[in-house]
């Protein structure tokens, strides 16, 4: 289980109940502690996470339904443009980018992931944004 703060963050959203998963008697203890001392975000979270807060559209909603004969890895390059615009997590993101072997570039533009994407997102043109911004990055 992750440090308090991640738990809070879970806890301040509008949730009946959360299953953290434990693996031991120290996990179970420590979900017993965050769970009694959740008193609401801090203001300094709620800003860094821009809690509340939607990204602009068109936005991922990272279903994973897209799948890429090409071998793109749409869902997390789309996440990592937005952790870079929203987020400000520029020079992290553009180096997980950098390391990927298939990169947007090999994008054939068969459409096949559009037909699939169930918010009708326009994708390739989504990544090709999104490597524009991930490269510019450094
Ligand atoms: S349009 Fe590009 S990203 Fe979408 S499935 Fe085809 S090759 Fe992959
Ligand atoms: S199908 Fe659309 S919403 Fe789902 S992961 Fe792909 S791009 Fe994102």
């Amino acid at each position: 289980m992750n440090g308090p703060s991640v738990a809070w963050g879970v806890l301040a959203n509008d949730v009946d109940t959360v299953i953290p998963g434990l693996r031991s008697v120290e996990e179970a203890d420590l979900a017993a502690k965050v769970a009694e001392e959740f008193n609401g975000l801090p203001e300094e979270e709620k800003r860094l996470y821009r809690f509340g807060e939607l990204p602009p559209e068109p936005f991922c909603r990272q279903c994973g339904l897209c799948f890429c004969p090409e071998g793109i890895r749409i869902s997390t390059i789309l996440r990592w443009g937005q952790y870079c615009t929203f987020y400000g997590i520029k020079n992290w993101c553009s180096q997980q980018y950098d390391k990927l072997n298939v990169k947007v570039e090999m994008c054939t533009e068969c459409g096949e992931c559009e037909k699939k994407c169930p918010y009708g997102l326009p994708i390739v043109k989504m990544l090709r944004d999104t490597e524009a911004r991930l490269a510019s990055s450094f």
